[in-house]
């Protein structure tokens, strides 16, 4: 049996930290999870005292603090087992974006990944998954094949299109940790061994035509590539090179699945504007995590997003107007680019159906609590400066920290599936076990 770490027990403090700061899981107790059995011993546990489950991966995304309930921690529940023949990988709640890319590239395969290899696969999947390959392969959670959960009442349930077509359906993009413990995913990968990518970081007096560069050229590009463009003053560190430390910059990022010679043509224009960096290459899939090369360090982080219909001159112009080299913002500005296969319906239809628009715009900064107000007042700024540009949806698995809120949360869905998604969340979880998970009002 696994331990049951309350707050006086040593190692309590470091089960219950994750990577997001910003929320402080409290927990009455901590269950480091190791296998199944340790995840239905723990929900029986919690329920025959009357706690409520909250779950952590990594802490990448969480939303509500666990306060005073039992926090089931997933980190050494990381086996990986890949089907090269089906093309499938069997991951378990514990397994990082990383491993699994490296465990599939050993096969010449990929799963759709989104940007950082510290993220938890399987919350990624539950919140969608908008993928580095987002516009080729779609969301990752349209290639989720079957899901393994421990429900409120203890028991282990695989949960597949056929078995349970509505809890398949709604735990599908429809609230992470909602449901239950997931315990593992079957998920499909693709036959993706090598991509055309990197970035280009571009100078502040260049920011402004890179910019609308991007814009642009993203009208026209085909759906092998995906991009994302991010806006940031980048921190005064000694292990920066000169020409970032320090400095605002446009970094523009490229994963294109297409040949080395047709990635070079479609980047041209980008080069030709002369970037003060340049890591656009061919490179074996393994080394996907590269590209966007996120910080790792826990800070309590706080963001917002918004999906935008399009980004025309005026949309860039408001958009340099608050986060351009002179403006001072507090926050970084990341864009990716939606359309191709992520505006398409899943084979099989999730909760993760509204599908409009074609960029997500995204803020976020480190913030201490008492920078916390003025944060959020210019994001504010920004997210109304462009709201003129957006669909009036959000991406769900962006929403996280702890001023995510449950009317924001809703605009990521389809109007009339919250009504069906707290269906489902009553006949599953009658007694509201589950109750800090995603977007919790
Ligand atoms: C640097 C960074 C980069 C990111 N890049 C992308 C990206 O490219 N694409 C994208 O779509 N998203 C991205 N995200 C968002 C990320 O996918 C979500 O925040 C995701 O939920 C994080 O999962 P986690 O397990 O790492 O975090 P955790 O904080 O451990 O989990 C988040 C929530 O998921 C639930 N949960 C976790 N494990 C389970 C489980 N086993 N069963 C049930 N519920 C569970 C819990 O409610 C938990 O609060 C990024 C986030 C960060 C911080």
């Amino acid at each position: 049996m696994t331990d049951y770490l309350k707050s006086t027990d040593p190692g309590y403090d470091a089960e219950r930290s994750g990577y997001n700061l910003a929320v402080e899981h409290k927990p009455e107790v901590v269950v480091p999870a190791a296998s199944v059995a340790d995840v239905v011993a723990a929900v029986r546990y919690a329920t025959a005292h009357g706690l409520g489950v909250a779950v952590q991966a990594t802490g990448h995304g969480p939303s509500r603090p666990a306060d005073g309930q039992l926090l089931i921690t997933t980190g050494r529940m990381d086996g990986i087992a890949i089907d090269p023949v089906a093309r499938t990988a069997r991951i378990e709640a514990g397994v990082r974006g990383g491993a699994l890319v490296r465990a599939a590239a050993e096969h010449g395969l990929a799963p759709v990944n989104g940007s950082s290899p510290e993220v938890g696969a399987v919350s990624y999947h539950l919140g969608g998954g908008l993928g580095i390959l987002g516009r080729s392969l779609g969301w990752a959670v349209d290639h989720v094949r079957a899901i393994e959960l421990v429900t409120a009442d203890g028991e282990l349930r695989r949960v597949t299109a056929d078995t349970e077509p509505e809890l398949f359906w709604a735990l599908r993009g429809g609230g992470k940790g909602t449901f239950g413990v997931v315990t593992a995913l079957e998920i499909d990968l693709h036959p993706v061994a090598r991509l055309y990518g990197g970035g280009m970081h571009f100078a502040a007096d260049t920011a402004e035509r890179a910019l609308t560069t991007w814009a642009d050229w993203t009208r026209t590009v085909p759906e092998a590539m995906s991009s994302s463009v991010l806006l940031i003053r980048m921190p005064d560190l000694p292990f920066l090179p000169d020409e970032l430390r320090g400095r605002y910059v446009v970094h523009v990022r490229f994963a294109y699945t297409g040949s080395a010679v047709e990635g070079e043509r479609l980047v041209r224009p980008f080069r030709e504007l002369g970037p003060i960096t340049d890591t656009v290459a061919e490179m074996p899939y393994a080394a996907v995590g590269t590209i966007h090369a996120e910080p790792t360090t826990p800070v309590p982080f706080h963001a917002r997003n918004a999906v935008l219909r399009s980004l025309d001159a005026q949309a860039v112009a408001e958009l340099l107007r608050h986060a351009g080299p002179d403006a001072g913002a507090p926050y970084l500005v990341e864009l990716r680019h939606l359309g191709g296969a992520l505006s398409r319906p899943g084979a099989v239809p999730s909760a993760l159906a509204r599908r409009d628009g074609e960029f997500v715009l995204y803020a976020g900064a480190a913030a201490e609590p008492a920078q916390v107000p003025a944060l959020q007042a210019a994001f504010e700024r920004l997210f109304s400066a462009l709201a003129p540009w957006g669909t009036g949806g959000v991406c769900v698995n962006f929403l996280s920290g702890p001023d995510v809120t449950a009317a924001q949360l809703a605009t990521g869905y389809l109007p009339g599936d919250a009504d069906r998604l707290a269906a489902v969340k009553r006949a599953v979880d009658p007694g509201d076990v589950f109750r800090t998970h995603h977007g919790r009002a």
